[in-house]
């Protein structure tokens, strides 16, 4: 199978990483130009981490530019045509920038939701569900079976741990993925008075979505949270870690980045607190600090022998809002639910053929599946 077009959903890893690497098809490609610019800065610092650790690389700085050179900028809900299909995107509230598809041509039409968030985050409008009736919906299925915690009991949470942190003489260390989740917790910080460090790629993100403002909800608020907070060059981190302070820093899930130099300066203080603001991957040092107490960074080892709390920030639907979106779709005639992104497809897909009476697909890695 040799692809013609590649449609981007959003900046993440996991959605664009491999893009360059399929240059040598020629696509077409079709995304907001905000994922655009993220997925070069995704794929530049994917290819400075391999060439600092020595793996293999992945792709070089000219397929890079010849993938940036390719994008045909795609706003929403401005229909295109590509290979005979018509396609348009339509707001995913996931991260700035990030988009659904729908996809039609003759009389099938598909719609795929991406990474999608319904509910409204201090960063980001919810998603835009008023797309065109679909006969197949591709949903994400991250958080099949669970539930996050409501977004303001979760944030006074999080400010009564920093103010408690800060109280006592600690200093608030806050890892944050860098797009997306750095400005949403600069957003709630600055809501509630509190004045922050921001250090790491969550900045550059901050500078590429100022040239893209209207994929957030309130540009204005944004940089005012930026402006009010200090951006950390590297020489001035050994001072600022020397006094009681709110630090948000990449890397979000500890595997890099300025949060290891962070951590390696409090580790041994038990008045000093890691608050993780997303989900943590296994095999990650995130994982490995809640479960097992411990990171690894180059020197070896690391206990922790500061505090440590994980706070649900998530940018997903949860179980009730996927449930709402394939409710919504098969009501207005959807008859193939295909759950995807999740490890719980198989579940998802047998309460939809049992709730709502729809075929349902759930397919495995490499799978194809035919519409
Ligand atoms: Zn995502």
């Amino acid at each position: 199978m040799r692809p013609k077009t590649l449609i981007i959903s959003h900046g993440h890893l996991d959605h664009c990483g491999l893009a360059p690497n399929l240059m040598d098809l020629k696509p077409e490609i079709y995304c907001t130009s905000l994922t655009a610019r993220l997925a070069g800065l995704l794929a530049r610092d994917t290819l400075k981490i391999s060439e600092n650790r020595g793996h293999n690389i992945p792709y070089y700085n000219e397929e890079i530019q010849d993938f940036e050179r390719s994008v045909r900028a795609a706003r929403y809900r401005e229909e295109f045509e590509t290979q005979g299909y018509r396609a348009c995107l339509y707001d995913a509230g996931h991260i700035p920038g990030s988009s659904s598809v729908y996809l039609e041509k003759g009389k099938q039409s598909m719609f795929y939701t991406g990474d999608i968030n319904t509910l409204q985050t201090e960063l980001q409008n919810s998603a835009d569900t008023e797309y065109p009736e679909s006969d197949t919906l591709l949903i994400e299925s991250t958080y099949f079976g669970k539930n996050h915690t409501p977004r303001d009991v979760l944030e006074e949470r999080f400010i009564e741990s920093i103010e408690e942190t800060l109280d006592i003489g600690g200093k608030a260390i806050i890892p944050a993925f860098s797009i997306g989740r750095t400005q949403e917790i600069m957003l709630i910080l600055r809501k509630h008075g509190l004045c922050a460090y921001v250090d790491g790629m969550g900045v550059d993100v901050f500078n590429l979505i100022k040239r893209s403002p209207e994929y957030v909800r309130d540009i204005k608020k944004l940089e005012r949270a930026f402006t009010n907070s200090n951006i950390v060059q590297p020489e001035q981190r050994r001072e600022i870690i020397s006094e009681p302070s709110v630090i948000v820093t990449s890397a979000g899930m500890l595997n890099g980045g300025p949060v290891l130099y962070y951590i390696s300066q409090i580790y041994d203080d038990p008045k000093s607190k890691v608050h993780l603001t997303g989900y943590q991957v296994e095999g990650t040092n995130g994982r490995k600090a809640i479960e097992s107490g411990y990171i690894e960074d180059r020197d070896g080892i690391i206990h922790l022998n500061c505090r440590l709390e994980l706070f649900d920030f998530s940018a997903h639907c949860g179980d009730a809002q996927l449930k709402e979106v394939v409710k919504k779709s098969c009501d207005s005639g959807t008859k193939t639910v295909i759950p995807v992104h999740g490890d719980n497809t198989i579940a998802f897909a047998d309460w939809v053929k049992e709730e709502l009476g729809a075929n349902a697909i759930a397919p495995v890695n490499g799978q194809a599946v035919y519409i």
